[in-house]
């Protein structure tokens, strides 16, 4: 294993009131920083892979979102970690792009960036459509279950479930080979 992608809302920060918008609705869910610490210094790579539709609905702004991944690294590196990409699509969930989870285009191009064969790399998300797309590009999956208010369907109920990343993280880091 050599790759983690995580989802970021529901996963990293608090889901509850989505979208995040700004900087002051951007709240990390405890342990979630120190989780992906544990990930870099178990000398794994780190990215990021989050729909963010309110950006082409006009809600977010790229000016926004750019100051939200700021406050992401800023606190992220007073905990010892960091992340080594954050990519997202822009698109709405309607434009038919390749890039929307659960379609697999982000997570390819991940996987092409960081030169990682998909067995070697893992996704951790909370909604169906991580699982979907990871399962289109043959990425294994966990799951969390979130603070997301949306019924979790169970199109994802292969992926073991944690109650969020920093149990995830000690079962993938324990059970690592
Ligand atoms: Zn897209």
């Amino acid at each position: 294993m050599r790759l983690v992608i995580l989802g970021r809302d529901g996963v990293i920060n608090s889901a509850a009131q989505l979208p995040v918008c700004t900087v002051e609705q951007w709240r990390p869910i405890p342990g979630s920083l120190q989780a992906i610490a544990r990930l870099n210094q178990a000398n794994l790579l780190v990215a990021v892979a989050t729909n963010q539709p309110g950006l082409a609905r006009g809600d977010l702004s790229l000016d926004n979102i750019n100051a939200i991944h700021a406050r992401l690294h800023h606190q992220l590196n007073r905990v010892g970690g960091h992340i080594d990409g954050i990519f997202f699509c822009a698109h709405g969930a309607d434009s038919g792009c390749p890039c929307h989870k659960p379609a697999p285009g982000l997570l390819q191009q991940m996987l092409g960036r960081f030169d990682v064969p998909a067995s070697e790399a893992v996704m951790i998300g909370d909604q169906p459509s991580d699982a979907m797309a990871a399962r289109a590009c043959g990425i294994p999956s966990l799951g969390i279950r979130s603070d997301r208010p949306v019924v979790r369907n169970d199109t994802a109920a292969d992926s073991p479930l944690y109650d969020n990343l920093a149990q995830a993280v000690a079962a993938l880091l324990d059970n690592r080979p």
